[in-house]
């Protein structure tokens, strides 16, 4: 059975699912829906275009919808909007608030009867599945959880819609000397701060205030405030020159033991070219999932915690147990 996609949102995460689709055996792209005006959009493929307002006359032909809004004020207006009648897939991102936007989710999902996969991607996503397993599997120990060096979109639009800011990308460092103790098994106590620095490259607006503009991004709640972030102002040319690349990347390690004396350590890592293009091939592998829970009746908001792996792939759980166990 052919699942059939809808994209809501072009932007980095839209291309990307775009892209995904094409890879994938058995989805196929029923079109993208835009808040701008369709006939503007230029795409990479040549799937139809439509306004999101009229997403609704859609209906009969979409399957799930992949939401590629930004986290910061996309996805928690339009997750539980069209979760009440269309099953999706989110990659919210605002780890603190994720259980707010789970609840309204789950409310909107539950009462249309849809099935809607949220906070997926890498991270959240496959690192809370790895954090996840670590914890339940070795129980006396440390997670640890290192990103970077590398750009985080979800920061990079939280800092493009300061006012006064006309362009921005943020990229997140790992500190290099606390990998090597956690690797080393010392289980080190590490605050936010020890772990990694964040580093924002700004294009003003015309007449903003840089000093404002500065003390607005670092002390922008869960985003900067807990960490120490140095903000650089750049022309717009130096922007699109120097930072138009998305690599990402980073690793989650659990140092723990399994008796005493006994050490144990787990490491999960990617290194990501593009951020957008391997955080949309996730999020098109759960729209599989979610397809498949609502076709079984199961309704509501889920994590990547909730769905079971093998209904991220295309085989079938014979195929699975005969070629993967
Ligand atoms: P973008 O800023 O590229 O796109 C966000 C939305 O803005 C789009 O859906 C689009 O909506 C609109 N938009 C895009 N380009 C333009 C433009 N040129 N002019 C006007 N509007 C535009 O965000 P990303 O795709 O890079 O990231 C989306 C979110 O993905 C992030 O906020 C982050 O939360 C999340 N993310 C999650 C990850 C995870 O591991 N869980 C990893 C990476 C990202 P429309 O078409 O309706 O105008």
């Amino acid at each position: 059975m052919t699942i059939r996609i809808g994209i809501v949102g072009y932007g980095n995460l839209g291309r990307g699912v775009e892209t995904a689709i094409a890879a994938q055996p058995d989805l196929a792209l029923a079109g993208i829906f835009t808040r701008r005006d369709p006939a503007t959009l230029a795409t990479l493929g040549n799937a139809p275009v439509f306004a999101l307002d009229d997403i609704d006359a859609h209906a009969n032909d979409i399957d799930v919808l992949v939401l590629c809004g930004g986290s910061a004020s996309d996805l928690p207006v339009q997750s539980p909007d069209l979760a009440k009648r269309f099953s999706l897939v989110d990659s919210y991102d605002n780890h603190a608030k994720i259980p707010a936007h789970f609840a309204a989710v789950d409310a909107a999902a539950s009462a249309g009867g849809t099935t809607a996969v949220i906070s997926t991607g890498w991270d959240p996503g496959l690192f809370s599945l790895n954090r996840l397993y670590g914890e339940a599997i070795l129980p006396q120990g440390e997670t640890y959880t290192f990103w970077g060096r590398g750009l985080s979109q979800g920061h990079s639009d939280a800092v493009r819609r300061v006012p006064g800011v006309a362009g921005a990308v943020q990229y997140t460092l790992p500190a290099e000397d606390a990998i090597a103790r956690v690797r080393a098994g010392e289980q080190p106590e590490l605050s936010t701060r020890d772990k990694h620095t964040r580093e924002c490259y700004v294009v003003l607006a015309p007449g903003a205030d840089a000093e404002a503009v500065r003390e607005a991004i670092v002390t922008m709640p869960n985003y900067f405030e807990p960490y120490d972030t140095t903000v650089n102002f750049i022309t717009a040319e130096e922007l699109a020159r120097d930072h138009a690349g998305m690599p990402h990347g980073g690793f989650v390690i659990r140092s723990g033991e399994s008796s005493a004396g006994v050490s144990q350590t787990i490491e999960y890592q990617l290194t990501l070219e593009s951020n957008p293009e391997f955080t949309s091939s996730v999020l098109v592998a759960y729209a599989r999932a979610a397809a498949r829970l609502e076709a079984k009746g199961d309704h509501g908001a889920k994590t990547p915690f909730d769905i079971a792996p093998g209904l991220l792939s295309p085989k079938s759980a014979e195929a699975l147990r005969a070629e993967l166990l």
